[in-house]
């Protein structure tokens, strides 16, 4: 009998040991997740803008609209005629703008519109922590940016090519836009929400997100 008791003890003491490790796990991972936020991801909106600034070409940027558009099952409207650009480039000495002053100027500019608005700048920009930058987006805001300027092929000395020129500045509009929807980098390599610095690894990309990006943003 009191065999029977000990081997009883026996059979439930590991058992209250796992439970106490699992309620420990569940603890550290629950502290783990306040630690780190959720990544919260919006929906894709029907329609949104894009806006030319500085000296870029309003027809490119209309091509570059209709493609985009097309990708994201999403009203992207261009602006018929580019936004002039403050005079202040932000770093005058290596002649680049700074993203974020785009994206202010753009939501000053644009004061009212509400909608998601993507600027296109053929200038050369940079961000508080990185020398420079292909794009910059608010995450879950309604403003980013491209840069055209090292996406063109004559930035590295090659033959213009105007086709190469838009299926690169397509991609890195939608990388933003996922930015703008509140998408973080994917660790997936065929996914256009892949981080990019340089133009090499945003032609490696695809021009559209994995299954898992694309189903958050309700587009499958
Ligand atoms: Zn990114
Ligand atoms: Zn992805």
């Amino acid at each position: 009998m009191s065999d029977e008791v000990a081997a009883g003890r026996l059979r439930v003491e590991p058992l209250r040991v796992l439970v106490a490790i699992g309620l420990l796990v569940a603890l550290v991972l629950t502290i783990e997740g306040l630690r780190t936020p959720p990544e919260v991801v919006i929906e894709m909106p029907k329609a949104m803008t894009m806006a030319p600034v500085g000296d870029c070409d309003p027809e490119l940027v209309k091509q570059l609209a209709r493609r985009v558009g097309m990708a994201l099952l999403c009203d992207v409207k261009a602006a018929d005629v580019a936004i002039p650009l403050p005079p202040n480039p932000g770093r005058p000495e290596r002649d680049q703008y700074r993203a974020a002053d785009i994206i202010d100027f753009i939501h000053t500019t644009l004061a009212g519109g509400g909608s998601h608005t993507l600027a296109v700048t053929e200038e050369d920009l940079y961000s508080d922590d990185m020398n420079f930058v292909l794009g910059l987006a608010e995450v879950r805001g309604r403003g980013a940016v491209i840069s055209l300027a090292r996406l063109r092929p004559e930035y590295y000395d090659q033959p213009p090519d105007r086709e190469l020129l838009l299926e690169r500045a397509t991609k890195t509009s939608i990388h933003e836009i996922g930015h703008m929807m509140g998408l973080r980098h994917c660790p997936n390599e065929q996914c256009v929400m892949h981080f990019a610095l340089s133009v090499a690894a945003v032609d490696a990309v695809p021009p559209e997100f994995c299954p898992r990006c694309a189903r958050r943003l309700g587009l499958r």
